[in-house]
Order: C-alpha cells, then structure tokens, then sequence
C-alpha cells in the first residue's frame, strides 16, 4: 500500500546517499521533495508540515552534515521521525480488567467493523484462549444481527441470541448479565453504523459506554478513505474517548495518508489494520516494520544505528592526516578491527555497505570470520608498541613469540602481516583518490 510513497522517497534519498559531503541547501531541497511525496500519499497537510519542520532541524545540525555518512544519517532521521508519526510500539489489546473485558467497537457503515469484530473475537479465542461473546447492537440494519451470528458459527464463538426490537442499551445490558453469568472473559459490542457521522449516532454510543464501561473504544475506519477517514477519526475522538484505531483495507491500494496521519491527528495509536476479508486478515501494527517499508532501507537504517558515534569524524581525519604521510600501522589497524566488532561484526558489515567491500578485500580473500577479528586482536595486543608502529621488524623470532603469546600460529600472524600489508596499499591507493572521506562516501 505505501508502493508509490516508497518509490518516491527511495529516490530522494538515492540522490542523497550517492553523495560524500552535504550541505544544508542539499538537505532543504531534499525535504522539499518529502514534502511533496507525502502530501501526494495524502498525509494531512499539518502533519506533513511538522513533519518536514521537525526533520530538517535535525538533519543540518553539524552533527549531520559534518558526518562521514550525511546521506545515512539524513535516512536515519527520517526513519525515526516516520516511528514516532506512526506511534512509537505496538498498541495490543489491554483487557487488563475484572472479566468480563468490554470492547466497544464504533465506526461507521462499511468499514469493515462487523467482519473486525469477529476478527478480533478470533486472535482472542485462538491466541489468548478467552472465552469471548459477542453482540450486535446495530438494529438499524436488518440483517447486521445475524452477519455477526454468522460469523461467529465460522469462528465457533458465540453470539448473544436476536430478540426482535430490543434498544441497543437494552441489548448491551442484556449482553452484560449473559456475559457475566456465563463466565466470558470478553465481551465485545459491535455498536450501529452510520452512514455519516450525526448526533444520533454519537448519542447511542455514549448510552452504550456509559452502561458498559468498555475497557477499549475501537474506532473501526477505511483507510481506502484516506484523509476521510481521519476527518472521521478526529468526529469521534471529539465525542467519545476512544481507545485505538483499526484501520481496515490495508491490502488494497490506500495510499497511506490515513495511516500516517491518524495518530499525529486523534492521539491514538493504531491498534490493528485489516488485511483482507477473510477472518484471518489481521495484524498488530508495527510502527517501525511499517517505517521500515515505507523507506525500504532497514540496512542502511540498522547500520547508522549500530555505527551510530562509533566513527567520529575526528578519527577518520585523523586517520586521513596519517595517512596522507603513507603511514597505516598496526594500531590504526587494530582501531579499525574494534570499529568493526561494535558495528556488530564482519557478517552484519558484509553486503551492506558495498562500497567498503574494495577496501577490504583483503580480509574478505583471507575469509576473516569474527573469530578471527578477536585472534588478530589478540595478536595485535602481543606486539610491542615498537612492532606496531615498524610492523617490518617482524622477523621469525618475534613472530613465534606472538603466536605464543596469542594463542595462535606463526600462519596466522603472516596472515595478518599480509592483510595489514594490502589494507597499507590499498589506503595510500585511496589517498589519491581523496583519502577517508572518500572511502566513507562509499558507503552509500
Ligand atoms: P460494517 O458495515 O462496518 O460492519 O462493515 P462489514 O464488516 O460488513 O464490512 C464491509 C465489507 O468490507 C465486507 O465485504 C468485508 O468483507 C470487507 N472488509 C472488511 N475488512 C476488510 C479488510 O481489511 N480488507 C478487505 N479487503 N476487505 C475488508
């Protein structure tokens, strides 16, 4: 459903990722396409703008720009920012309550909220084990009582028996005793739909929470409806205190608007989407999977994350100004395997960062494991400072006290004489080119 969102701001940030240095003129023209992006997903318009705001303050901050990466952190920003637009966790269900547990569904006509309620009653019964009832108290539609009644039987849970022209208050006090004297763990209220939202409508619903005291208030809306459907959400939010939102229709070609807007509109999380009409088709929602595919770069996101302050543009200068004197010994070497095991290791760092893969082919032809990172550690730790900084007066002898001294073998030490020695000509290759930062750009 965020295919078209997603095409769009995967080509915002290629453009920007392909880049070594930003700057803040970049950064703004790049937020100006975002903004475009989202209001075409049909984002509300003040979501979007303190969205944009919020993201752009953050991304030219020097941090950033001065970074070796200012293309991933910008992705990174923007990831966590479209994480807390959509609302941080995951909302479940909480039925915390003395049983029975009410759940009072509301929305209107053709939402999805009769085939929802039986959608919950099924996670319920099957993956929490409750004991659930449930009544339709919708007499407005003629067959709205026996659709629920059906879907039950499919499902095998039970529905409060139809008694021809009770008064949704009645049926919920009704449905309340039956629930209580029979020992239901839950019972859910499938409440009248409308067509719009009118007054009537918000009267019933408020006599039915008032006599039933729900634990959750599930507004039930059509993301198909985009930003009608928060324009709903906001009605009901007003007059009743809802509890979550379902959206409904997430398998078809919404644009994404609804979703993106509707907790920065009402304030309440987005609890489960529909994703199909089958009894089946239900699932939390997960702000961050959601985020995730709405960038579709959880690589690049997970490695800002882990390398996170991990490079600091003050070593990778450093580290430039030594080598520009065609100096990359031991210790530099050694800082650069410790870089790797915080990122998280040679297997987390292999194929997403492509560019690197050059530099380091060295280690890869050697088939480095992580292992191996924590032995060449070791055997760097065995040397003398003077054997770090002159690696040339490893000779026989000394390199025998090594692997003693390591716990490895005279093989592995020539080992990583040779990578050190490759990695050596490799960084002075790369000096022509234009030293770490190059290296670093890279990495996009
Ligand atoms: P109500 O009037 O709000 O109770 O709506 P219904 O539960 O009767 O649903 C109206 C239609 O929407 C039915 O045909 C459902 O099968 C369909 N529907 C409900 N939820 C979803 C969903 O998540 N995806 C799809 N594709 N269809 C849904």
């Amino acid at each position: 459903m965020f295919d078209s969102l997603s095409d769009r701001l995967g080509g915002v940030f290629a453009a920007l990722r392909g880049r070594g240095a930003l700057n803040e003129a970049d950064v703004r023209a790049a937020m100006r396409e975002v903004r475009i992006a989202l209001l075409e997903a049909d984002v509300a318009l003040p979501v979007v703008r303190s969205f944009v705001d919020s993201v752009t303050e953050k991304a030219v901050g020097q941090n950033v720009l001065r970074s070796i990466t200012p293309g991933q952190q910008v992705v990174k920003i923007v990831n966590d920012a479209l994480v807390d637009m959509l609302g941080s966790d995951t909302a479940d269900l909480e039925l915390d309550v003395t049983p029975p547990a009410i759940i009072m569904m509301v929305g209107l006509q053709g939402s999805g909220k009769t085939t929802t309620t039986a959608k919950i009653a099924k996670r319920l019964t099957e993956k929490d084990r409750k004991k659930v009832l449930m009544a339709s108290l919708d007499v407005n539609r003629p067959a709205a009582q026996e659709q629920l009644a059906v879907l039950g039987s499919q499902i095998n849970v039970a529905t409060l028996p139809v008694v021809a022209g009770q008064q949704p208050v009645e049926i919920a006090r009704r449905a309340l005793n039956a629930a209580r004297l029979q020992g239901y763990d839950v019972l859910m209220l499938d409440t009248a739909g409308r067509l719009h939202v009118d007054q009537a409508l918000m009267d019933e619903m408020r006599a039915v929470s008032d006599v039933s005291s729900p634990a959750e208030t599930l507004l039930v809306v059509d993301a198909l409806t985009g930003q009608d459907a928060v324009n709903v959400a906001k009605s009901f939010t007003d007059q009743v205190s809802l509890t979550g939102v379902i959206l409904t229709r997430m398998d078809g070609d919404a644009r994404g608007g609804a979703a993106l807007s509707m907790r920065a509109v009402t304030g309440k999380p987005i609890k489960f989407v529909g994703t199909g009409e089958k009894l089946d088709g239900l699932e939390l929602f997960h702000p961050s999977r959601v985020a995730g595919r709405i960038l579709g770069m959880g690589d690049v996101v997970s490695l800002v994350e882990r390398a996170a302050e991990s490079i600091q543009v003050e070593d990778a200068e450093a580290m430039a100004a030594k080598m520009a004197k065609g100096q990359f010994d031991l210790n530099d070497l050694r800082q650069q395997l410790a870089q790797m095991q915080k990122m998280g290791g040679l297997g987390a760092l292999a194929g997403m960062i492509p560019g690197m893969k050059k530099a380091q082919a060295a280690m890869a032809s050697g088939a480095v494991s992580d292992k191996m990172l924590i032995h060449m550690d070791a055997m760097i730790g065995s040397m003398t400072a003077k054997e770090r900084a002159k690696p040339e007066l490893l000779q026989a002898k000394r390199k025998i006290r090594i692997a003693k001294g390591s716990g490895t073998t005279v093989q592995d030490v020539n080992k990583l004489l040779k990578m050190h020695q490759e990695m050596a000509t490799a960084m002075k290759k790369l000096k022509k080119m234009g030293g770490m930062k190059a290296l670093m750009g890279m990495m996009g």
